[in-house]
């Protein structure tokens, strides 16, 4: 074994998260599960809010493919970026178990290289590296590398890889970067790479910033109130598909009455919403549902907020 891989095997040993439960399974759909999960989401939101009840309510593969999308999409409620809920569940419809191979895990929805090398390392034990947010950050620091492309990372992540122990050694290489090499402020004199770190002199040089403008996005939302009950439809568009929520008009009506704005930040756009409340006098629309009701929908953030908006203001 190289020095190198025996320092980051010590290194792991003592900080590594090893009791994540998705590193103590062998059971391959938890750990789709979380790989899933954890694309677009932080370890304490998946961990302390949504895998064990998604486990709980779905334990197997089979059984996700066997329920509804709607239950589905109520357990992702809050978690954001619904596409992952779709594809898991899309996948647990056409297949019993994952394939081992990394190019027919490709062809699965919603799992790109990232991923299946993830799942390939993980659920599979294969010596392969992975190339997540802060396994790049290392290997940019590692060699010096400012805008470094895709193939440059993979080419250095399978030269640097620990074949006789990938599992810790890609575990280690997450933690590492999540704890000591940080976007800011690395602790390089605790790094087990020091030794070979190229960039640590200068490691926020690496790799460059980008600054990146979020566009805002403006809405008008017509709450339809009829008999105390809200109208919801549910939305068939590519944004937040799947999940029930008010209606988006381009002008709202006269006899509306304007509420409030809620916000809601996603990675890509901030999204204001101007809310009124419009009383019908007939029942106007398709679907109707209590506060109660709601509660039990999946519905997305932005909505979330929107009802809260409407009971303050009742
Ligand atoms: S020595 Fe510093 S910059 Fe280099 S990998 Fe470790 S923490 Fe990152």
């Amino acid at each position: 074994m190289k020095p190198t891989h025996q320092k980051i095997q010590h290194w792991y040993k003592k900080h590594g998260r090893t009791s994540l439960p998705w590193r103590n399974t062998s059971e391959a759909y938890e750990i789709y599960l979380s790989e899933v999960m954890l694309q677009q989401t932080q370890v304490k939101t998946v961990l302390e809010r949504y895998y064990f009840p998604f486990l709980k309510k779905f334990p197997t593969l089979k059984a996700l493919g066997e329920a509804p999308l709607d239950d589905v999409l109520k357990m992702w409620e809050g978690l954001g970026y619904y596409n992952r809920a779709k594809n898991l569940h899309k996948t647990a419809t056409t297949i019993d178990c994952l394939p081992q191979n990394i190019e027919a895990l490709t062809l699965l929805p919603g799992i790109g290289k990232n991923t299946a090398h993830a799942l390939a390392s993980f659920a599979f034990k294969q010596p392969v590296p992975i190339m997540e947010a802060n396994v790049k950050r290392i290997l940019c620091r590692l060699y010096k590398l400012k805008t470094p492309t895709d193939k440059k990372l993979w080419e250095l992540a399978y030269a640097l890889l620990d074949t006789h122990n990938p599992f810790d050694y890609n575990q280690a290489m997450m933690d590492i970067g999540a704890t000591l090499c940080r976007p800011k402020d690395p602790d390089c004199s605790l790094c087990p790479l020091s030794l070979i770190c190229q960039g640590k002199d200068a490691p926020n040089l690496y790799p460059t910033k980008k600054k990146r403008v979020v566009p805002t996005r403006e809405q008008h939302v017509m709450l339809s109130v009829y008999n105390d009950e809200l109208s919801l439809q549910q939305r068939d568009g590519k944004f937040l598909h799947g999940l029930w929520g008010f209606e988006e008009t381009e002008v709202p009506l006269c006899a509306s009455e304007y509420i409030g704005e809620v916000s809601h930040a996603y990675t890509h756009f901030k999204l204001k919403c101007k809310v009124y409340v419009y009383h019908e006098l007939n029942r106007e629309q398709e679907h109707y549902f209590s506060i109660a009701q709601i509660c039990k929908l999946a519905i997305s953030k932005v909505d979330e907020k929107i009802v809260k908006l409407y009971l303050d203001t009742m």
